[in-house]
């Protein structure tokens, strides 16, 4: 047998840890070759050196231990692809991330003072509503029009009216939108106070020359498909989102939760009830959608993420989204609006 090497003396050569190679024994990656039974001190043999130094090197490249297990068993040809195959997926993750990150950096960025962005521009939109295949009738609202990209789901006796009330109240706002718009909204919630046991969800984009708001409360949502990514920009006011972020529900339960549909935020009349209004940065080539529960609850963001990036324009998406949420059963009322950020020419007054 060939001159054992102490752990301390063969981790130096090594260039690892004690520390490390202890814990790649008790997963099998590097058996000493003897430990003494009396004291438990490992040893190990020079020719192990190999593969010490190779472990080391796949943890640099940071391969997960059970894949190391695997590539150390693996004939050289089929450990060559499998590093391969995990750098190829590194990179792929990386550049999934890589947009995350891009995107969360605009969204940080759009919340500086609207003054910083002197670009004029529009959205370019189209929009839908439709009953679906169950219910009797339909109390969703959606509206693109200039100025504005809303979509509404009522609910009670006249949730219907309390949608239409919320959309009217955005049409033809003066002074900066941040502000109308939530001005706008309280008279909208007096309105539906009116209705009786009525109320509504509201997801709506409002701008003017310079500035891009987003304004919601409910459960409809907004999206927005920049570089490929889809983003979700709007958080449920629902009493089963509450229960996901308190940890006491995952997505998968709260997604077939009985009753999903229970808000804790709505326009509904009572005193107090308002939207949250946020301004975005608007950039040309960005793609917005607000929909209700209708279409995000019956179809995966993944698919909603493709209907996105395919379309030709935003009516084709309309089209197409309202049409993918009958096909998926249609339980409930479909409100879809989308629109695209484009450039406009500045007037020469
Ligand atoms: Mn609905």
């Amino acid at each position: 047998m060939a001159e054992l090497l102490t752990i301390g003396a063969f981790a130096r050569l090594a260039e690892l840890t004690p520390k490390a190679l202890r814990l790649y024994d008790e997963l099998g990656l590097l058996r000493p070759a003897h430990v003494d039974p009396a004291s438990g001190y490992r040893y190990y043999e020079p020719v192990q050196l190999e593969r010490a130094r190779l472990v080391a090197r796949l943890r640099l490249l940071g391969m997960p231990l059970a894949r190391i297990t695997s590539v150390c068993t693996l004939p050289p040809a089929a450990a060559a692809d499998e590093v391969a195959a995990y750098w190829a997926q590194v990179e792929h993750d990386t550049e999934s991330r890589r947009r995350l990150a891009r995107l969360l950096a605009d969204d940080f960025k759009g919340k500086e003072p609207a003054t910083m962005n002197t670009t004029v521009f529009g959205l370019s939109g189209a929009a839908a509503s439709d009953s679906g295949l169950v219910r009797a009738t339909n109390q969703d609202t959606a509206y693109a029009g200039p100025g504005l990209l809303a979509v509404a789901d009522g609910y009670g006796p006249a949730g219907a009216r309390a949608g239409t009330l919320a959309v009217e109240a955005l049409k033809g706002l003066t002074g900066p939108p941040e502000r109308s718009a939530g001005v706008a909204l309280e008279a909208a919630n007096r309105g539906i106070a009116g209705l009786g046991e009525s109320g509504t969800t509201l997801t709506a984009l409002v701008w003017s020359g310079t500035e891009l708001v987003l304004a919601h409360v409910g459960d409809s949502r907004a999206y927005l498909l920049r570089g490929g990514e889809l983003l979700r920009l709007t958080t449920d006011h629902s009493h089963v989102r509450t229960l996901v972020d308190e940890g006491r529900l995952t997505e998968e339960e709260a997604a077939a939760h009985p009753q999903r549909a229970l808000l804790t935020r709505a326009l509904d009349g009572r005193e107090g009830s308002s939207a949250d209004v946020s301004a975005r940065q608007a950039r040309p080539g960005d793609r917005y959608l607000l929909c209700s529960d209708g279409v995000s609850a019956v179809l995966p963001e993944a698919e909603i993420r493709r209907v996105l990036v395919a379309a030709e324009d935003p009516d084709a998406a309309v089209r197409e989204l309202v049409a993918l949420a009958r096909r998926a059963g249609g339980p409930d009322n479909v409100a879809v609006a989308v629109g695209d950020v484009v450039q406009r020419p500045r007037k020469a007054d």
